[in-house]
């Protein structure tokens, strides 16, 4: 039986992303998926101003297949799922690295696990230059503190998911910053561990989907005085192994097909 593999290369993301915030890129970006922001800036009533970016490491496109209500909290706060495909390798620094500098691999140099602080130019640096305020928060010692590091944004490390949260809604409640990416990895290490449909993996599945919740509750708060862009964007997935455990980075459908909701609160 052929294996299917999404359309989507994540390098499409950052394009989405810069539409909706009504934002042009540099040619060096892939471009995003014109019908996908046109529904999201219809929604939205223009442009966005305000966009969070929720990554949740190593969530597959098979566990949405078969574990479907624990996206649930999702679901609530979205109106779009685009499939994705992951980069080679399948791994989080050279995934991130293509959605937020709409680069393939080769072009981004991040090619294997290595967390290099990027120099060519990413979303980020696009949104700086326009003046826009950028939080980055996200569990210790992850990807984004690492590619993204050395620039005008407000990094903050937190110790686990739930802090993640609490950092997030207190950000979102400040009403400071344009842009917020978040990035946990809870569900990534119990997948690891105990395998990727492990009772533990899915317990971190739904931590992570109720952390999206609440997030998006925060942000409905501002509805009518912001035009806020959300998504929930992971990275690449996972696959089980001979020993019980979960691993990724090689080509395999479990690794490689990926799906992103997006939403609006206008
Ligand atoms: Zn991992």
């Amino acid at each position: 039986m052929a294996e299917h593999f999404n359309h989507f290369p994540l390098k499409r993301f950052a394009g989405i992303v810069a539409d909706c915030m009504g934002v042009a890129l540099p040619e060096s970006f892939a471009p995003g998926i014109s019908w996908v922001s046109d529904i999201l800036k219809k929604q939205l009533g223009g442009a966005a101003d305000r966009a969070v970016l929720y990554h949740a490491d190593a969530v597959g496109q098979y566990i949405w297949q078969q574990y479907t209500d624990l996206l649930a909290p999702i679901y609530m706060h979205t109106s779009l799922a685009i499939p994705f495909l992951s980069t080679v390798m399948s791994v989080t620094p050279v995934a991130h690295a293509s959605m937020y500098t709409g680069l393939d691999p080769e072009g981004h140099g991040i090619r294997t696990y290595v967390r290099p602080r990027l120099d060519c130019v990413t979303l980020y640096d696009v949104l700086l230059d326009l003046g826009k305020k950028i939080a980055i928060v996200a569990q210790q010692d992850s990807t984004f503190l690492h590619i993204f590091a050395g620039r005008d944004i407000d990094y903050f490390e937190c110790a686990n998911a739930i802090e993640v949260q609490q950092k997030s809604l207190e950000l979102i409640g400040s009403d400071r910053y344009d842009v917020i990416s978040i990035h946990t990895f809870d569900y990534d290490n119990a997948a690891h561990a105990y395998g990727p449909e492990s009772k533990e993996g899915l317990n971190a599945i739904s931590l992570e989907a109720e952390g999206f919740h609440r997030i998006a509750e925060a942000l409905e708060k501002y509805k009518g005085r912001h035009r806020a862009l959300l998504s929930y964007s992971p990275d690449h997935g996972q696959h089980l192994t001979a020993g019980g455990r979960g691993a990724h980075g090689d080509t395999s459908n479990e690794d490689m097909n990926i799906l992103h909701f997006f939403g609006t609160i206008a």
